[in-house]
């Protein structure tokens, strides 16, 4: 017997009605690549994306069609967002920061009809238009005033694009099942793949973002999302703007911690999400010029495992509460998230600090488990390690074009490619990238254990660890660390130190002081890059 409710189907279009019915006038801030400040409100913002959807309808974008966007947060690239996939067409945010060669592969493999793209963006991508083979038109995102003389064929400024429609255009509705966004990662092996969300897996995955243990936004939040659009939708916040009737700020291209922090105190800013680098920026910008947070009441870092120091630091010196969060591009992002639950909150604040540089519990409808190399289900006795796996309904099932081929096991879980154990009240830590554990002695040491132990110490900026050959134990862990300016430390004082934190037969074998740690296109350590850095090395005692 089937229930008899209506069949609603579940379109990021219905967030954007919702915002406009609701909030109409509820404030979205943005910072321009070109130059300058913006600010409009949520009606405003519908009615453009509305126009943004007619004009591509009139340059023969359909249903199913790829539309590629190169861009940094701003209001222009939400209306677009919206505009694309409430139309039905596929919004594809691209990665900046990646190689010309990966963008000329992901722009073609993922047959973009048209691209949207910042201002500042257009020499880079004049340098490979002439590869890219399927892209008809270029829409920069500026008005007329800011448009660049450019070789780009069929360019026309995005002012231009929209502003011949008149905003009359009714969201289509079609299945929630409907492809909505694409976004491509890149493994360390072989081509980047293209995960292809659904209208149906990002609607839920808002939902879920805005339960209350979750991001914490609510509809007087006011809400700057660093994590960048192009980065797992970024972690799916402008949706739940949206949705709840929360402010937006957006910061364009500034990532530096003076301009956040302006808009921290400008905007009155309380929730906010970024990967641990940005934060390290923030805290030092903090430390040094004594400035606080102003309205900020929670953080939420993920992309990399959150240092115990910044947790800390964020808590006890900002009464900021800090969301450590885990997830994928491959989920969405949101995969588990660590609030507290009942169990733990009557802990000290030093075990409530434990438990929160663990990667937190599981989000309603993401399933979790660890499992032995041999597929067995393992413990969550907080100890045991085993490969991540995950299923739920915004849990990729195959790449883009079936890349990679079949992905799931024979019970549908997505090896996430993630090392971690699970405690008993559900908390998951993670301890490695399956292949960045370091294998000594038929052991395993945590690479990212070790890394948040040396940042605690007070000489250290940043930390990597990295697993090299050793004669005796297979691999053993080389430490790379930036120092802070005008601070030193040496091998032993740094054993000594780690010596009370990590066991001892994890200490480093050495420790080199480097002037920069790579960073992939999505701000976590390259240890591929590292590694390569560092493949003639050979360890003292080898
Ligand atoms: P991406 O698809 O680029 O977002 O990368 C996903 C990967 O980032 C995960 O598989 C983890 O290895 C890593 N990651 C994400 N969040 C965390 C976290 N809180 N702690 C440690 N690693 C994380």
């Amino acid at each position: 017997m089937l229930g008899q409710m209506q069949d609603w189907p579940l379109l990021v279009s219905k967030f954007l009605t919702h915002a406009e019915t609701n909030h109409p006038k509820r404030e979205i801030f943005s910072m321009l690549p070109e130059g300058g400040e913006f600010s409009y409100d949520n009606e405003r913002m519908a009615k453009r994306a509305r126009q943004c959807a007619q004009a591509l309808g009139r340059h023969g974008v359909a249903l199913g069609d790829r539309v590629g966007t190169l861009a940094w947060n701003t209001h222009r690239h939400v209306e677009i967002w919206f505009g694309a996939s409430g139309m039905g067409a596929v919004t594809h945010t691209i990665n900046p920061r990646l190689f010309p060669e990966q963008l000329i592969y992901i722009i073609n493999h993922a047959e973009d009809k048209v691209l949207f793209l910042d201002v500042t963006f257009v020499p880079l991508i004049e340098k490979i238009a002439d590869h890219l083979t399927t892209i008809e038109k270029y829409i920069v995102m500026v008005g007329k005033d800011h448009m660049p003389e450019t070789s780009l064929p069929n360019a026309v400024a995005y002012e231009e694009f929209i502003g011949a429609e008149d905003g009359e255009y009714t969201w289509p509705a079609f299945d929630e099942n409907t492809a909505c966004a694409l976004c491509y990662t890149s493994g360390t092996t072989g081509n980047p793949k293209g995960v292809l969300y659904s209208h149906r897996s990002n609607f839920l995955h808002t939902l879920v973002a805005l339960a209350g243990d979750t991001l914490g936004v609510t509809a007087k939040s006011v809400i700057l999302p660093v994590v960048p659009m192009f980065h797992a939708n970024a972690w799916g916040i402008p949706y739940a703007a949206a949705g709840s009737g929360a402010k937006l700020v957006l910061n364009g291209p500034h990532h530096e911690p003076d301009v956040l922090h302006r808009l921290m105190m400008e905007h009155g800013i309380t929730v906010t999400a970024a990967v641990p680098t940005v934060w390290l920026g923030m805290l030092k910008y903090l430390e040094a010029t004594g400035k606080d947070t102003g309205k900020m009441e929670i953080v939420t870092i993920g992309g990399s495992a959150a240092p115990r120091s910044m947790i800390q630091t964020f808590q006890d010196k900002y009464g900021v509460r800090v969301n450590h969060a885990w997830g994928m591009t491959e989920t969405s992002p949101l995969g588990s998230l660590g609030s507290e639950n009942a169990a733990i909150q009557d802990l000290s604040d030093e075990e409530k600090l434990d438990v929160q540089c663990k990667q937190g519990r599981s989000v309603l409808g993401v399933e979790m488990v660890i499992k032995d190399d041999e597929g067995k289900i393992l413990p969550r006795d907080g100890e045991t390690s085993g490969r991540v796996m995950v299923r739920g309904p915004w849990v990729i099932g195959s790449y883009f074009k079936h890349a990679g081929g079949e992905i799931l096991d024979e019970d549908n879980w997505f090896d996430t490619g993630d090392v971690a154990c699970i405690d008993e009240h559900g908390y998951m830590q993670i301890t490695d990238r399956a292949k960045d554990v370091i294998k000594s002695g038929g052991e395993w040491i945590s690479s990212i254990d070790l890394e948040n132990a040396a940042v605690s110490h007070d000489a250290i900026l940043e930390a990597a660890v990295i697993g090299l050959p050793h004669p005796k134990w297979d691999e053993r862990p080389l430490l790379l660390v930036i120092l802070e300016e005008g601070k030193s430390v040496t091998f032993e004082e740094m054993n000594a130190f780690l010596t009370t934190k990590v066991a001892k037969w994890w200490l480093p074998n050495d420790m080199v002081v480097v002037e920069d740690i790579p960073h992939t296109a999505t701000g976590k350590i390259s240890k591929k890059d590292l590694r390569d850095r560092f493949k003639d090395y050979s360890f003292p005692d080898a």
